[in-house]
């Protein structure tokens, strides 16, 4: 697909963000190319447009700028996923590991219906663990993950094989 390649190069990289070593994947420069910024969602739009999806599930913090036109324009609600601690409502959560230490996410109750079909979407994954949370945590109360999408895969990381049999679409690979 022709529009991978602007998407591709719209994403800045900065080496040694947060810490040294790091080339932090930087989608904010596709946020102000208004071209790749469209043709990011129209991509994710017309891959889930007819996959009776009533759920679109995105990862705070990036999963909420994909997340919620992606949502609108396939007809589905969408539903944050967010860090502890900042859900007003009633939540349930899972706790995932980092490099350092354990994370958590939560997410509301009531928000999602057993039986519901979700994707999952946030803006990059690397060893898995996040996209793992958001997944179990629906699972958790009969939603149907029917995907995980990203807009940049980091392969090396293996963050794929982490997810099992659960299908990941993603547009690119981090440099
Ligand atoms: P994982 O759990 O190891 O797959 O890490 C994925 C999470 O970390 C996602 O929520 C990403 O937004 C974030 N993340 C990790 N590396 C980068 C990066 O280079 N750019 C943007 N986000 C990143």
């Amino acid at each position: 697909d022709p529009r991978i390649a602007r998407i591709s190069s719209a994403i800045r990289v900065i080496p040694n963000f947060p810490k040294p070593g790091i080339m932090f994947q930087d989608i904010t420069t596709l946020l102000l190319d208004t071209k790749a910024f469209k043709d990011t969602i129209d991509l994710f739009v017309e891959r889930y447009k007819d996959k009776n999806i009533s759920v679109v599930a995105g990862v705070e913090a990036r999963g909420f700028i994909f997340g919620p036109p992606i949502a609108i324009a396939i007809g589905a609600k969408f539903v944050p996923m967010r860090k502890p601690n900042k859900l007003p409502g009633e939540v349930i959560s899972e706790e995932y590991s980092l490099e350092y230490g354990t994370d958590k996410m939560e997410m509301h109750v009531g928000a999602v219906e057993p039986g519901e079909r979700a994707l999952v979407i946030d803006d990059l994954i690397a060893t898995g663990g996040t996209l793992c949370a958001a997944i179990k945590l629906l699972e958790r109360v009969g939603v149907d993950v029917v995907e995980c999408a990203c807009v940049i895969e980091l392969p090396e990381l293996k963050g794929r094989e982490r997810l099992g049999n659960k299908p990941l679409f993603v547009l690119v690979d981090g440099a």
